[in-house]
């Protein structure tokens, strides 16, 4: 983290006053450039701006992002930044060093100033984006930002936004209809990341693992779970694409719990971009894994 705050001084002292040059924040083509921290708010950008904007990520796709620091390349080309989106929550560690020192605080979006968060013994859950609504309220708020630095394609963002906003509410609902009749009430889990699914969709989630999935859990949190999952006839225990804690696997096999993937969307992988999943996607895959744990 020192080197970190060393390299933003210096990247503030090189970059204040060319931040703020027009042409410095526009691609070759005229384009605002945009800057989502990780790939739901990445998505989000993606879908209302559509060619309008030049997209891009600092959190690299297939990374798990917890604990992602960014490189001193990609704090260069923030500088030229006009709108930076992120979780805020205490998701990005990094964020605090670059929002009003290489990046001005008029760009950036705090999107958990927008949405309805879970506090959990004094710590505030990250995990926001898994509730639908939280996605339409961050949408809003990119859509209006977008038109107030480009007015001109105003139409098409506010498009955009609106076929975006009707795919999360038909999401939203079918959460609610297909999860109505639920046998189950709790799920094992790999992370503490379904807080806010749990809570919108009337379930609960037992993680393995903390907030972050590199908190791994003590033994005495193993032996626990391995005791509830043995009494209550629990037939699956839910893992993740992307970083699962090998405690998971070991628990399994040591309840016979079969296991199936929940993804909290922390990050797409290449290859699931390859073949055009998304969030929307994502979420759907995941509803197919929940019902067979809860309802069927
Ligand atoms: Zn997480």
């Amino acid at each position: 983290m020192k080197k970190l705050i060393i390299i933003i001084a210096i990247l503030a002292i090189v970059f204040t006053g060319c931040a703020k040059n027009e042409n410095a924040s526009m691609d070759n083509k005229g384009k605002p450039l945009v800057y989502a921290s990780f790939y739901p708010l990445y998505f989000l950008a993606h879908e209302i701006g559509g060619d309008n904007i030049e997209l891009k990520t600092i959190i690299p796709h297939g990374v798990e992002p917890h604990d992602y620091e960014p490189s001193i390349n990609q704090l260069k080309d923030l500088s030229e930044a006009r709108v930076l989106i992120y979780n805020g929550a205490n998701f990005e560690s990094w964020i605090d060093k670059i929002v009003g020192s290489v990046v001005d605080e008029e760009i950036a979006i705090n999107a958990s100033q927008y949405c309805n968060l879970i506090v959990e013994d004094g710590v505030t859950d990250p995990h926001l984006w898994l509730d639908p609504e939280n996605m339409i309220r961050i949408g809003k708020v990119i859509k209006d930002r977008f038109i107030e630095l480009d007015p001109n394609n105003k139409e098409s963002y506010e498009e955009n936004y609106e076929t975006l906003k009707n795919r999360l509410e038909l999401l939203d609902k079918r959460y609610y209809e297909e999860l109505r009749d639920k046998k189950m009430d709790t799920i094992i889990v790999s992370h503490n990341a379904f807080g806010y699914m749990a809570k919108r969709y009337g379930f609960k989630q037992i993680p393995v693992a903390g907030i972050s999935p590199d908190q791994e859990p003590s033994p005495r949190t193993i032996a626990d779970i391995i005791d509830l999952a043995k009494d209550k006839n629990y037939e699956y225990i839910f893992l993740e694409s992307m970083a699962s804690p090998k405690t998971v696997e070991t628990i399994a096999e040591e309840t016979n719990l079969k296991t199936l993937v929940l993804n909290p969307i922390e990050g797409l992988t290449e290859e699931e971009m390859e073949r055009g999943k998304d969030y929307i996607s994502i979420m759907e895959e995941n509803l197919e894994n929940l019902k067979e744990a809860l309802v069927k």
